[in-house]
């Protein structure tokens, strides 16, 4: 080697860099690539292939470049006119062993293509790592421990977002505000584990009889609130006297089958005087206070006549 003659050091120093370099001439012939191209392609190190050979031999041979398709050629067509059509183009792809390269390509005005592979399996792993880990404190801070509902914010939040919408899109909606009936006598006699079963029985069947638009979260120690949009106070009820279909035919603590349990509803369906989520749910709240007060194990809704 010429040493001082810098292009000789590069070149001598590509030949066993740590990325793959490849040059392709105008009739994209892979004209030279150094040995980390070579061995991650499966390119012989005296080969000298089309770019439409390379990709061939990686098929057929099930190496370098991960191709999945059950027709090469009409694969080569495919992505044969994606290939020269910018002077930058920057894609990332799997090769058969499972590392993930970024490929850069450059095209310049005489037609000659060079190549820059670099492995990005270890940024890659750990930004799916960074993914999984911000999706799983995402859903902590929505979610009800115990229960594995929404909790008392998010449903706020959401039915924020509901109350809005059902609002521009002039549909009904309507609250259920619910209480579980004399609860603290389950922990008191029964003890807070069986409390916490529970609960978390009755947050199952609420679940079971979410519809899909439905939201439902626990808002409170045995307080849950279900979220009806499309829904009138009639329909609303009607889902409501369902759920203690469900109800009626469990036990909330199988060890414990003398205990049963019942549950009050506030009910509120939005009004144009209503100007906010929040006067609505203080509505809800309101109705099953009444509900409460009038003997529980009902639902009420704040604008109906109270039963005499
Ligand atoms: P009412 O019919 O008037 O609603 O009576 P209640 O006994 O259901 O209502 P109260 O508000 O007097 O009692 C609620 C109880 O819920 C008190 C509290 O200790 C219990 N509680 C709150 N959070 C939890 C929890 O996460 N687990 C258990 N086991 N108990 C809880
Ligand atoms: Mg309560
Ligand atoms: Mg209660």
């Amino acid at each position: 080697m010429n040493t001082d003659d810098p292009r000789l050091r590069l070149l001598d120093y590509l030949g066993d860099a740590a990325s793959g370099i490849g040059l392709f001439d105008p009739d994209d012939r892979l004209r030279y690539a150094n040995g980390y191209m070579r061995a991650a392609y499966g390119i012989a190190s005296d080969a000298v292939p089309s770019w439409a050979d390379m990709m061939r031999n990686c098929f057929h041979e099930q190496v370098g470049l991960l191709i999945q398709t059950d027709d090469i050629e009409s694969w080569l067509r495919q992505i044969g006119q994606r290939r020269r059509q910018s002077t930058l183009r920057c894609f990332e792809s799997d090769l058969v062993d499972g590392r993930w390269m970024r490929v850069t390509e450059t095209l310049h005005e005489d037609g000659w293509l060079l190549t820059v592979v670099t492995d990005v399996s270890a940024l890659k792993a750990h930004e799916s790592m960074l993914q999984q880990a911000r999706d799983q404190a995402v859903q902590l801070a929505i979610t009800d421990p115990l229960t594995g509902l929404f909790n008392r914010r998010h449903v706020f939040a959401r039915l924020d977002a509901l109350f809005q919408q059902a609002r521009a899109l002039r549909y009904p909606l309507t609250l259920a505000a619910i209480d579980l009936d004399h609860f603290k006598h389950v922990n008191d006699s029964y003890g807070h584990s069986v409390g916490d079963q529970v609960l978390v029985h009755f947050a199952q069947k609420f679940e079971a009889r979410r519809r899909p638009q439905d939201l439902v979260g626990r808002i409170g120690g045995e307080e849950f609130l279900m979220v009806l949009p499309n829904t009138t106070v009639q329909g609303a009820r009607q889902v409501l006297a369902r759920l203690r279909q469900d109800l009626a035919d469990a036990l909330p603590a199988p060890d414990h089958p003398e205990l049963r349990l019942s549950f009050s509803s506030g009910l509120a369906q939005m009004k144009p005087q209503d100007v906010d989520a929040a006067m609505l749910y203080q509505r809800a709240d309101r109705a099953l206070y009444v509900a409460k007060r009038e003997g529980r194990a009902r639902d009420l809704a704040d604008d109906a006549p109270s039963p005499t």
